[in-house]
């Protein structure tokens, strides 16, 4: 059998082979570890470290020192979250986030408050945005930080960040943003932005998995996060554990990648996207669109599909490798948070899809891929009990 079309780069991404390239001399002949002082093994170890640094700062706005490498954006999220919780605990214990979080983020919050802390998750309009004001109207004067992400990862909806920005500055509050599914897809700038943190993950934008960095600003007084881990205290004692040299060589290489041709790349996968959406709602009645339709990322369509059974619709789309809301829950059966969050009904929500595309697909696979959507879709309708042609289109 033919491997199905892949639409699915929101979850994972292909590794770039410019990357792979980049990274097998880190994992050769500067085996050595980035932490030993004493020999050429370790500097020239370090030194390929310290270059990441500089590219990746470099692409985002940031400052080398601002860079901390981490495993990845679940743990970028966790350490910016918990880091500054409990740094600035004897500040204030309250926190600030928003409904249509990746669990990377709302999970940890959800530890906190059953650590002692406050935790405000705000609701979202039906496009999945939270307004500047109604963040800047949950500020309090125990708010030590507030955590919104740029992109969501299942609609690609993306927030109004730098107008929260503002709004946090204002009250001098610590804001925490989780770019993951922003970073490679549309420009990124932590200055621009008036973040004071930010997590990104290497194999979103075809770098390695298990490879991560959270951008901490440098401001005074300066921000100590309190470690997740103890240990050697590497990171300037953020993030103790030997480096994974090989990694963050990838991560460099692959946002270098990504910088290179965002701009044009995003539109082709923005034409590709609209493409795949006109061909299914032209052979498809009840197909609602979920996320901005406008402030969204270029790669991204979320559609739910009336009056069909959402396990039939996944287990019938064999030809297409997608995704029914979050993959990193999609061993939870429960209908996606996040559509929940918009206001999507528990059996729509359950019977939508989230086509994600990506760098390899070709504009014969988008019709290919609309085609089969129509192809399923109109089956499972046939003779559904769920189904009335014409209906749920108004929703
Ligand atoms: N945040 C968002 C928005 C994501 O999409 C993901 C990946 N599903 C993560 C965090 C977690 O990233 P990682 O796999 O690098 O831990």
């Amino acid at each position: 059998m033919e491997r199905p079309i892949y639409l699915d780069h929101n979850a994972t991404t292909p590794v770039d082979p410019r990357v792979i390239e980049a990274m097998l001399p880190a994992f050769t002949e500067h085996f050595g570890n980035p932490a030993s002082h004493t020999h050429a093994y370790g500097w020239a170890a370090a030194r390929l470290v310290e270059r990441a640094r500089e590219q990746i700062a470099a692409a985002l706005g940031a400052h080398p020192d601002e860079v901390v490498f981490t495993s990845g954006a679940t743990e970028s999220n966790n350490l910016a979250i918990k880091g500054v919780a409990w740094s600035l605990a004897g500040r204030g214990r309250h926190l600030v986030t928003v409904a249509t979080e990746h669990k990377a983020v709302l999970d940890p919050c959800r530890r906190l408050a059953g650590a002692g802390f406050e935790v405000t998750v705000l609701p979202v309009d039906r496009h999945g945005r939270v307004g500047p004001e109604q963040l800047a109207a949950a500020l309090r004067p125990d708010t030590v930080l507030v955590s919104v992400m740029l992109a969501n990862n299942e609609t690609g909806t993306l927030q109004p960040l730098a107008a929260i920005a503002e709004a946090c500055r204002a009250a001098g509050v610590l804001l925490h943003t989780d770019a993951t599914q922003a970073v490679g897809k549309i420009p990124v700038d932590v200055g621009a932005l008036g973040v004071d943190l930010l997590s990104l993950s290497g194999h979103k934008i075809y770098g390695p998995r298990g490879v991560g960095a959270l951008i901490v600003r440098r401001r005074k007084p300066r921000l100590r996060l309190v470690p997740l881990f103890d240990g050697g205290g590497h990171e300037a004692g953020a993030r103790s554990g030997t480096l994974n040299t090989p990694g963050i060589v990838g991560l460099a290489r692959a946002l270098e990648l990504a910088a290179a041709d965002l701009v044009e790349e995003g539109r082709r996968l923005a034409a590709l996207r609209d493409r795949l959406h006109a061909g299914i709602v032209a052979g498809l009645d009840g197909v609602h669109e979920n996320g901005h339709p406008t402030e969204r990322l270029p790669n991204t369509l979320n559609l739910s599909f009336a009056g069909v059974d959402g396990n039939a619709l996944l287990v019938g789309l064999t030809e297409l490798a997608v995704s029914s809301g979050s993959a990193c829950t999609s061993a939870d059966p429960k209908p996606s948070h996040v559509l929940a969050a918009l206001g999507v009904p528990p059996q729509l929500a359950a019977a939508s899809l989230r086509f994600s595309l990506g760098r390899g697909n070709t504009g014969a696979e988008i019709d290919a891929a609309a085609a089969a959507v129509c192809r399923v879709v109109t089956g499972l309708r046939r003779g559904s009990p769920l189904h009335r042609p014409g209906d749920g289109t108004d929703r």
